[in-house]
């Protein structure tokens, strides 16, 4: 056995990683990369940050209008509930309140669920 680093060639697609240069089973499509080249890690890391940017615009978006849809009805069970005699900037401010908490709350449920699929290989670049 040699001292020499083991090679690692990771699929761009799963980020499962194989010690033989060709293909992923899962993915023929896409041809290994050379997880010891720093250009690829950076590579890598660039597409964890693209899928993360994704996933939090996605759930900041989602959660945002679910937000004003809970801040519009719990205004709207207020106002039947007081028998409109509240005054209206009330509304107005559980129907934004509504949706700026939804946006926060996309923010922290983007966190939990996002699990970066190379982060195992581009924790490398920050050990250098
Ligand atoms: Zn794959």
């Amino acid at each position: 056995m040699s001292a020499e680093r083991e090679a690692v060639y990771v699929c761009p697609e799963c980020g499962r990683d194989f010690t033989e240069p060709g293909k992923c089973p899962d993915h023929p499509a896409e041809v290994l990369m050379d997880g010891t080249d720093r250009e690829v890690l950076f590579y890598l890391m660039r597409c964890d940050d693209q899928a993360r940017n994704k996933v939090y615009a996605f759930w900041a978006l989602v959660c945002f209008v679910a937000g004003l849809a809970l801040g519009a009805a719990v205004g709207y069970g207020l106002y039947a509930w007081s028998g409109g005699r509240l005054p209206g900037r009330i509304y107005t401010w559980l129907f934004v309140g509504g949706g700026i908490l939804g946006g926060f709350a996309g923010t922290v449920v983007a966190r939990k669920l996002f699990r970066p699929r190379f982060r195992k290989h581009t924790r490398r670049l920050e050990q250098i």
